[in-house]
């Protein structure tokens, strides 16, 4: 398992009379490398306008359905104060590309949490060179965005006006301004084939990523996919296994949306290589409006609620709430 090629792991991800001992080697590798500790992050979805035309998402500008929102700056900072107070040591900011938010607003949210001594993961979407350094320069810890797909003709079908050349340069500036990087896939996409999900897993030890992503894609009624199949869990839990095995010591989410399509989604994925769980931590207000895809979870809970339920799911598996940062392990 150590040395796995491609040809390998496609192998892998097209036979499924493994996958067991697939799952559990993953945990296996998931414990040798960053123990028992589950990090969480408070996720601030801070705005769902967004100025792009991802096919598969329900922020899509052309989505006019959406009652759309964006949390002022002063609130942001208050969210991620409360998430403090309750115990988190990572703030995640995501939001949709909204351009309301200026390279000088985001310093000064970004500031604002600093000053709360916890560690500060933004995930906003594309952005120049100097706009990421500058959020550097106010004190951001770690960037995620998703590659999404690194099939170049899939992700130049799935987001019109976007260049996937301009994805690989934003991940590429991160890592060099000394952030932790963070990326990703959907599993499941229209036309999405195995061999391009290897090459995915590969990509993401080509570039040497700090945690990973993994979910599968669900189909939202207002966008053009609305009519495509699920992605399947079991595909996406095998391409995040395969991910643990090969870059062993990063940082890799329970995603939401893999509870979305198995209410036990987040502990299956904890058991088979996962170690971060991101709970939202704004108020219910916002949770709906936020629907990337539906039938997210936990739309109808509060913050406290919603500690408290997953850290009664981790303790029950055996494992342990983290209380440091949860920078990548050495
Ligand atoms: N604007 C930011 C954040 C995007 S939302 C950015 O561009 O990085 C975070 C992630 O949600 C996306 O990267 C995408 O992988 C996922 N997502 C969007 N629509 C989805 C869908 N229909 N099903 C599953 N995941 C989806």
């Amino acid at each position: 398992m150590e040395n796995l090629t491609r040809e390998d792991i496609i192998e892998i991800l097209k036979d499924d009379s493994q996958n067991e001992a697939l799952f559990s080697y993953a945990d296996k590798i998931r414990k040798q490398y960053v123990g028992d500790e589950v990090h969480l992050r408070g996720l601030i979805e801070f705005s769902n306008i967004c100025k792009r035309e991802c096919k598969y998402c329900g922020l899509r500008c052309e989505n006019k359905s959406v009652e759309r929102y964006r949390i002022m700056p002063d609130d942001i900072i208050l969210y991620a104060k409360k998430a403090v107070d309750m115990g988190y040591k990572t703030i995640v900011l995501q939001s949709g590309e909204d351009e309301y938010y200026s390279c000088d607003i985001m310093c000064k949210i970004i500031e604002g949490i600093k000053k709360l001594n916890v560690a500060l993961t933004l995930s906003c979407g594309e952005k120049n060179y100097d706009e990421y350094k500058a959020f550097k320069n106010a004190g951001a810890d770690r960037y995620l965005i998703r590659i999404e797909t690194t099939d170049k003709k899939l992700y130049e079908k799935m987001h019109p006006h976007a260049d996937f050349e301009n994805r690989i340069r934003c991940l590429k500036d991160l890592g060099k301004l000394g952030y932790e990087v963070g990326t990703g896939c959907l599993v499941g996409l229209p036309e999405q084939t195995i061999e391009s999900l290897a090459d995915d897993i590969l990509f993401f030890k080509e570039i040497n990523a700090d945690m990973i992503g993994i979910g599968p894609f669900i189909p939202h009624q207002q966008t053009p996919l609305k009519d495509a199949p699920s992605g399947s869990f079991n595909l996406a839990l095998k391409v995040m296994a395969l991910t643990r095995i090969l870059l062993k010591n990063i940082n890799i989410p329970a995603t939401t949306a893999m509870e979305t399509l198995n209410p036990n989604g987040r502990i299956i994925a904890l058991q088979s290589g996962a170690n971060v769980v991101m709970p939202n931590v704004t108020t219910t207000e916002y949770r709906a409006k936020y629907e990337i895809y539906p039938g997210k979870i936990c739309i109808n809970e509060n913050p406290t609620q919603c500690r408290g339920c997953i850290e009664g799911k981790i303790k029950s598996i055996g494992r342990t709430i983290s209380d440091n940062y949860g920078f990548r392990s050495n």
